[in-house]
């Protein structure tokens, strides 16, 4: 199982489709093994995701007769499912507070079935099987109430309510200039460039663009816009990954 995720601005010579970026690094993370694959990308104000059961081509196919628009901000993921079986359904991304938010997660939230009772409660209707969408409604809560529409806190205050192991990806429709991410008990490393910034399981999921990596420690949050990286821990907190240079040629 992989994630990636992309940003790029709409001013630099060396910006890259989302798009491309994402089902590049999706192909170096296959060796990872999975069993679904899905991205989302947000374009003129709209989230728009494919997703798809079994091989990438499955997904690549989907995209051929679904395109998407241009975009500079997206994730991708590569599921290795272990609740709900392989489905386009239990496929990821997941969708919240009413398709505006889209999250990925490689892993498993240990506390799904507690905070799923929490969730229905609130009236939340579920369409998958997944621990994961189960997330993606606590963190569309949590950004429509306390985390107050910034995508930054609200990953934050979600992560401290995650038991388990995770890698979280999250775009919304009112945060176009942002990619954030969470991880605990499961790899995220950040990968630097020009005006234009990504993030992976490992550094094969943006090689072909970066070799300047940071990787992140347990239980950080990382955002990532065009021009900057920004890791707290999950009180919100600065804190730091680990720098390094990427030494081999893939
Ligand atoms: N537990 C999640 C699911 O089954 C994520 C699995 C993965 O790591 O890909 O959907």
């Amino acid at each position: 199982c992989g994630i990636v995720g992309y940003i790029g601005s709409a001013s630099t010579e060396r910006e890259h489709s989302a798009l491309d970026v994402l089902m590049e690094g999706l192909r170096r993370l296959e060796y990872r093994g999975y069993d679904s694959a899905g991205v989302a990308l947000v374009a003129d104000g709209e989230l728009y995701h494919r997703k798809k059961a079994g091989k990438l081509a499955n997904l690549a196919e989907e995209l051929e007769e679904h395109p998407v628009p241009a975009s500079r901000l997206g994730i991708g993921h590569t599921r290795w499912a272990t609740h709900g079986g392989p489905s386009d359904q239990n496929a990821h991304p997941q969708l919240a507070d009413e398709g505006r938010l889209a999250l990925i997660h490689n892993g498993i939230i240990e506390n799904y079935a507690e905070l799923k009772e929490e969730m229905l409660a609130k009236g939340v209707e579920f369409l998958s099987e997944t621990d994961t969408e189960v997330a993606a409604a606590v963190l569309g809560d949590i950004y429509r109430n306390e985390g107050a529409g910034d995508l930054t806190a609200s990953m934050q205050l979600a992560s401290r309510r995650f038991e388990g192991a995770f890698t979280l990806l999250a775009v919304h429709v009112d945060s176009p200039d942002r990619v954030v991410a969470s991880r605990r008990n499961s790899p995220l490393v950040v990968g630097v460039g020009e005006g234009e910034n990504f993030l992976g399981s490992d550094v094969s999921g943006f090689i072909d663009f970066t070799k300047q990596a940071i990787e992140l420690d347990q239980d950080q949050v990382v955002t990532i816009t065009a021009d900057a990286v920004e890791v707290t821990d999950f009180q919100g907190n600065p804190a730091q990954g680990k720098e390094f240079t990427v030494d081999w040629d893939a």
